[in-house]
């Protein structure tokens, strides 16, 4: 008789059915909740989503992937790797220290937060100069008798790798490393011996760094790690999880003697199948088959999941020896689709979210274990649900589809080069040596939020919120002209967010009403979703930017949010590639570009924030994304003509490695951040400098300062020295809307007093 297959869960989402951890956390910060209310209340959070996980029939339920804001956090804190700026006397990290680090407090800056892999969730690095790394609590253990003690469940304790813990962390010098990893193994190898020692069967090590690429000597760290952590506790189940990529040397990994390694085959399908068709799987292993998706949204094809289980079967993986399980933690996910009564039900009935992506997880296992026979119901109801969306008018549209099918005859360059096209611009635009512009918002203040408050609840007519916005805009456009910038901005009042504005205009977006998913800390998003083809349907800020043009003689520039921004602040359909749909989005975008043209604004911004952070996990596959990228805004940009001045603004500026990209947008000008590592892009530009037009922020907007004429001349000059003058803008470092009004003006004022100052010097005659 062969053992039952088992179902598995990597992490759920934290923040609860209605963000109660959220409001719990905040109401906490904000001194509403004293501490043991607070942690009865977040108890209580933690164990209703363990509940969940047992109702819905998961076998290995992790725990220890709740956290109090993030679970790097937690291991630094567990750690006791607390930096010297917050008070700390060893043992249990305090609450108030833990927060302290998170979020900052008087007089200690808060720990560096940055992306977690490509994913847009934020974790705290770890800071590990002058700590001492000791095991001040073991965690896992804890969340793992808590479960127990308070719900029956034999949980599955999650920590995150040593490999990955140190590759993510700061604060020491790269050659370090073999050190560090001397001083943490005991400590991992004490976790995990009290886990044993406490009879735990399971225990889920998470090492997404093995999907990136690596080096050989990593190789043989992880190789030295994991043969130290398995012979220290023999009868522990260790299943060296990994997630959003194929590994990289599956071979190697799958010799570790662990006892399951999980693996990713929805975003590593393809490689992580051929490995182990080419390579097969030790027969002494489990083999963690991640098949619903912890990224994605969409209800799963049940049928093709079931395939995929069959090929893994004759490909020497036995049912016997799998676990059935998300591809990552469902943390990427919101918690459940439940409450989306008002989403059309073609299109709700396709979706699943945490809570639904567990039932899929359950309905494979008892398909394995039961045969398909008992869950013929099931596949039925999922094979018609996935019909229905695919057959829908909405992912029909003809002309969209042959549109994207016939690409590569759309027009995608401008036709003139940038040199041609900079004489003409110059002669029309007549502007100043060294222009100032900003990037496109100005304050968001109480008054624009209540105000579009009133109009989303009908108390507000449509036109009287209009006329509010008319007014802001107005506003705006005489404090510019005041101020003596020469491109002016409309401001961008009518927008809460750069991406659900657009969404909201264009044809195959939706917007759910509790699709929520934890950004950072305290912090959710609720992302748009593009579950149809993408079409124009009519213009979406010609009305304001016309209007903004109508009150001035300076150029108004208008503002778009780029295709690929669009595509990586979304959840994407999944039935078509991301590049096809990319230029959806490109083509419906051009249709703007067109109407603003058509109605005389003729310098016209498309901003690409997330272009970089889209950037894939592994470098071999950078290039094909920056191509269809780059083609994408190309697509929406290249049809006007050659006067009419193409901006696009970018938020960061690591962006040496890219570029050639970078330059391959062919925008006629590129506002970029810089005044955070002014230093290091300088430096970049020394190797290759940039020969289009070319804005570096001369002040950090993340900060209400107003900063000194000299702090931005001496940034200017710095830039000056390695950029051709003639081609340089004056710009801040991004939108301003969520800095104050006052401060605002302020900092504009220096920064044309700056210019004006550079222009006077050109007049000078040379000493
Ligand atoms: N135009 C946008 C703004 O000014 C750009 C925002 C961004 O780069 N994230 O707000
Ligand atoms: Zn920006």
């Amino acid at each position: 008789m062969s053992t039952a297959i088992v179902s598995s869960n990597l992490g759920f989402p934290r923040i609860g059915e209605n963000r109660e951890w959220k409001k719990t956390l905040e109401a906490f910060w904000a001194g509403k909740l004293e501490e043991p209310a607070f942690l009865k209340q977040i108890e209580e959070i933690r164990l209703s989503n363990l509940r969940l996980q047992q109702e819905k029939g998961i076998a290995l339920i992790p725990v220890n992937d709740f956290s109090f804001y993030d679970h790097m956090l937690d291991t630094s804190t567990m750690f006791g790797i607390v930096p010297k700026r917050f008070p700390y006397e060893g043992g249990v990290v305090p609450l108030t220290t833990y927060y302290a680090m998170a979020r900052g407090s008087q007089g200690a800056t808060a720990c560096e937060m940055t992306k977690w892999f490509n994913t847009n969730y934020h974790y705290i690095v770890p800071e590990l100069n002058e700590t001492e790394p000791k095991l001040t609590v073991n965690k896992p253990l804890e969340a793992y008798r808590e479960a127990k003690q308070k719900l029956g469940i034999e949980g599955k304790p999650v920590l995150i790798g040593l490999y990955t813990f140190l590759k993510l962390s700061k604060g020491f010098k790269s050659d370090k490393i073999d050190e560090l990893i001397e001083v943490f193994l005991p400590l991992y190898t004490q976790i995990l011996t009290e886990l044993e020692q406490e009879g735990v069967t399971w225990v889920q090590i998470d090492e997404p760094i093995l999907v990136q690429s690596l080096s050989k000597e990593d190789l043989t760290r992880i190789h030295h790690i994991y043969t130290a952590l398995a012979a220290a506790a023999p009868k522990l189940n260790i299943m060296l999880q990994t997630y959003f990529d194929a590994v990289e040397y599956y071979e190697e990994l799958v010799a570790l003697p662990v006892k399951g390694i999980g693996l990713d085959f929805v975003h590593g399908l393809v490689q992580n199948l051929q490995n182990i068709q080419k390579i097969g799987f030790p027969t002494d292993k489990v083999l963690g088959v991640g098949l619903i998706d912890g990224r994605n949204i969409w209800l799963e094809d049940l049928q093709q999941k079931l395939q995929l289980l069959e090929t893994l079967a004759a490909s020497s993986v036995p049912y016997e020896r799998i676990l059935i399980q998300p591809s990552s933690s469902l943390l990427h996910v919101p918690v459940t689709t439940r409450k989306e009564s008002k989403l059309e039900p073609v299109l709700r009935n396709a979706l699943s979210f945490a809570e639904e992506k567990l039932s899929e997880i359950t309905i494979l296992t008892e398909a394995l274990n039961a045969g398909k026979d008992a869950i013929a119901a099931e596949l039925s109801a999922n094979q018609q649900t996935i019909a229905a969306i695919s057959t829908s008018a909405y992912r029909n549209k003809q002309q969209v589809q042959q549109a994207t099918a016939n690409i590569s005859a759309a027009p995608s360059k401008r036709n003139k080069s940038f040199a041609e096209r900079s004489v003409l611009q110059e002669q029309k635009w007549q502007l100043p040596f060294l222009p100032t512009t900003t990037i496109g918002s100005f304050p968001q203040t109480v008054e624009v939020r209540n105000a579009r408050k009133h109009w989303r609840s009908g108390e507000w007519s449509p036109a009287q919120y209009e006329a509010f916005i008319q007014e802001q805009i107005a506003q705006w456009i005489t404090t510019q002209e005041e101020l003596g910038l020469d491109v002016l901005v409309h401001g961008e009042f009518e927008r809460t967010d750069m991406v659900e504005f657009f969404g909201e205009k264009l044809d195959g977006f939706a917007f759910t009403s509790n699709g929520w998913v934890q950004s950072y800390g305290s912090r959710c998003v609720k992302p748009p979703i593009i579950f149809g083809d993408v079409e124009f349907v009519q213009p979406m800020t010609v009305k304001e930017t016309e209007y903004a043009q109508s009150l001035t003689q300076k150029p108004v520039k208008g503002m778009l949010t780029g295709p690929i921004t669009i595509l990586n602040w979304s959840f994407v359909r999944s039935d078509i590639t991301r590049e096809q749909v990319a230029y959806q989005i490109a083509l419906a975008l051009r249709e703007e570009v067109e109407a603003l043209e058509q109605a005389g604004i003729e310098m016209i911004q498309v901003d690409e924030p997330a272009l970089r952070e889209g950037l894939p996990l592994k470098k071999q596959d950078w290039q094909a994304y920056l191509d269809w990228s780059v083609l994408a805004f190309r697509l929406s940009t290249a049809t006007v003509q050659a006067t009419t001045q193409i901006h696009t603004h970018m938020c960061y500026c690591e962006f040496h490695d890219i570029i050639d990209s970078i330059r391959a947008l062919d925008a006629d000008v590129i506002s970029i951040e810089t005044s955070r590592s002014h230093g290091e892009l300088i430096h970049s530009f020394e190797e290759h400098t940039y020969d289009q037009g070319i804005g570096l922020g001369v002040y950090d907007i993340h900060s209400p300062r107003v900063p000194s004429v000299n702090e931005m001349v001496e940034m200017i000059e710095r830039a000056l020295q390695v950029l051709e003058p003639e081609l340089f803008w004056i710009n801040p470092d991004c939108g301003l809307k969520t800095r104050g009004k006052e401060e605002t003006i302020a900092s504009l004022r220096v920064m044309v007093e700056a210019a004006k100052l550079f222009r006077v010097r050109r007049q000078l005659p040379v000493s």
